[in-house]
């Protein structure tokens, strides 16, 4: 299964992913969780991606290609991958388009979760105050002036993606305000229905 699951922060992409990874073998490619670590190791992509992040910008299209280009030549990407947070932008779209080419792969799906943006900002409060409360540390991406501006970057650069996607007929939607377990039924009824 080679699946790109597309929708704005906080829908609930990471979620989705690490529940059908084990149904469909395939892995889960999170280019944002990639980042955190480079940023954790102070790596110079690390360094370069922090205060992008921070900001709630995204990382320049040649740097997430570059990790997901290697990234997709490890052992555990060939028997399928599930993409989140990747491609982000056309440019992006448009390299892993050329990627797979070169592969002789095509995607089986991308799934895209449509959600009330409104609705999302309130989840990550919850979040951030969940994990505070776990005696955990907030991500350093997840308040309120930095996660409207990644709402924006989603708007502006990656919703582009739906009307890239749905012209190649690879698109399928899914309602992503349902409960976990109803998101994760339309997921697989999508992929198989
Ligand atoms: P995420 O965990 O997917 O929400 O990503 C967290 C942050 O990492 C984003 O707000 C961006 O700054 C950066 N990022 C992750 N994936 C990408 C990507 N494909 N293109 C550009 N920036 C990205």
């Amino acid at each position: 299964m080679r699946l790109i699951l597309l929708g704005p922060p906080g829908a609930g992409k990471g979620t989705q992913a690490k529940r059908i990874e084990q149904k469909y073998n395939a892995v889960q490619l999170s280019t944002g969780d990639m980042l955190r670590a480079a940023v954790a190791a102070q790596t110079p992509v690390g360094q370069q991606a922090q205060p992008i992040m921070e900001s709630g910008g995204l990382v320049p299209d040649e740097i997430v290609v570059a990790i997901i280009a290697e990234r997709l030549e490890s052992p555990d990407a060939q028997n399928g991958f599930i993409l989140d947070g990747f491609p982000r932008t056309v440019g992006q779209a448009e390299a892993l388009g050329r990627m797979l080419d070169e592969k002789g792969l095509s995607l089986d799906a991308v799934i895209e979760f449509t959600v009330d943006e409104d609705e999302l900002v309130k989840r990550m409060e919850n979040r951030v105050a969940e994990t505070i409360a776990a005696g955990g540390q907030a991500r350093s991406d997840d308040n309120p002036e930095s996660f409207r501006k990644r709402l924006v970057a989603y708007r502006e650069q990656t919703a582009p993606l739906s009307d890239y996607y749905g012209v190649k007929g690879q698109l399928k939607s899914v309602d992503g305000m349902q409960d976990i377990d109803e998101v994760t039924a339309s997921v697989v009824t999508a992929l198989e229905g």
